[in-house]
């Protein structure tokens, strides 16, 4: 799968230690309490288990699916969730575990919905940010990186459901996209 990349943005030994300072301060900020984590599928599912086995907190572990209307590099906002939590989060602290925060709309979206369901605060965690791109504002609490205004796959992120196992986050070559 490599042959298909431009570039290797982000090594796997980057992305573990950056996780291990998230994870520390996510333990600093949570000492003591029980917060729930939503992992939004599928893209979160690798950055979910690398975290979740570095943080040293009692706590929760949710996933939510969510699909866009419309095709996925013009999100317009309206967003379907296709599988809701499981347990209740009234009252409770809640993190919410993103691969990437593009335009914000997704996430925007998301975050409304969590909120009406009356938890005690929601916090938001994303591995990668593309600043450059964002259409609403929504500023992450915890985030690994910024990256430039490029397709990356790996490490949970696909193109047409391949590379999400890729073990490093890269960018994908344009020839791609055009088979
Ligand atoms: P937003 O609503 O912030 O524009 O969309 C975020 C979603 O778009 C992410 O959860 C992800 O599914 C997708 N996305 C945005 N940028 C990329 C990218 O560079 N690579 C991949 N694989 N997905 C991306």
């Amino acid at each position: 799968m490599t042959k298909d990349m431009v570039e290797v943005l982000l090594t796997a030994e980057e992305i573990s230690s950056k996780i291990s300072e998230i994870a520390e301060r996510i333990m600093n900020d949570y000492a003591g309490k029980n917060p729930v984590f939503i992992g939004v599928l599928k893209g979160s599912f690798v950055f979910m288990a690398d975290l979740m086995r570095k943080i040293n907190l009692y706590c929760d572990i949710d996933f939510m699916a969510v699909s866009s209307y419309g095709n996925k590099s013009e999100t317009t906002g309206a967003v379907k969730i296709t599988k809701d939590l499981e347990q209740d989060i009234e009252n409770r602290d809640v993190i919410v575990v993103e691969d990437i925060l593009d335009s914000g709309l997704t996430l925007n979206y998301l975050m409304g919905y969590l909120k009406s369901r009356k938890p005690l605060s929601v916090r938001l965690c994303t591995l990668l940010d593309k600043p450059a791109r964002r259409k609403v504002s929504i500023i992450p609490d915890y985030k690994g990186f910024d990256i430039p205004d490029a397709f990356v796959v790996g490490y949970g992120l696909d193109y047409a459901e391949r590379y999400r196992n890729l073990p490093y986050i890269g960018v994908l070559k344009p020839e791609i996209y055009k088979e």
